[in-house]
């Protein structure tokens, strides 16, 4: 449920949820290749301590939110437009804007990968956390997203 509190991001009074994450310690950061759409892989080990809550407002994960659409927008236009000279059958046009399209995914990946669409109240809450954890001796602060991917990895 929506209720009016003290956003932790912007500091102002307005409605918004409380957002969960994670804190722990980053025990070792490993560092291997160069992929072409990966960039460089890292793999980072954590110990998880606990969880803890922030309120955001929503104001402020409406906000993120459009700066996401904004660093989509680039592949959705040239996505799109490949997908639309498709069916009006201009194939080598569409052929060339897929392939910038492409270009944009792969150029935006780190980006794309930064920032969470849904779990943008989340990444806030680490964000105005983080100094604060860091005072503790929690030199990590993970969304639950983030600490999903952790699972995965380790799977
Ligand atoms: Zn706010």
């Amino acid at each position: 449920m929506n209720e009016i509190a003290k956003c932790e991001y912007c500091n102002s009074d307005a409605k918004g949820i409380y957002y969960k994450f994670f804190y722990g310690r980053l025990l070792r950061e490993t560092f291997k290749g160069l992929g072409v759409t990966t960039g460089i892989e890292r793999k980072r080990e954590y110990v998880i301590i606990g969880e803890g809550e922030a309120f955001i407002c929503d104001q402020c994960v409406n906000k993120q939110r459009r700066k996401i659409i904004l660093i989509f927008l680039p592949f959705l236009f040239t996505g799109g437009l490949a997908g639309f000279l498709w069916i009006k059958e201009h194939m080598g046009l569409a052929i060339l804007f897929g392939l910038i399209a492409f270009g944009c995914l792969i150029f935006f990946r780190q980006e794309v990968n930064r920032y969470e669409f849904f779990g943008a109240g989340n990444q806030l809450a680490v964000k105005s956390k983080r100094q604060q954890y860091m005072a503790k001796g929690y030199n990590a602060l993970l969304t639950p997203k983030e600490r999903a991917s952790l699972r995965r990895q380790c799977d």
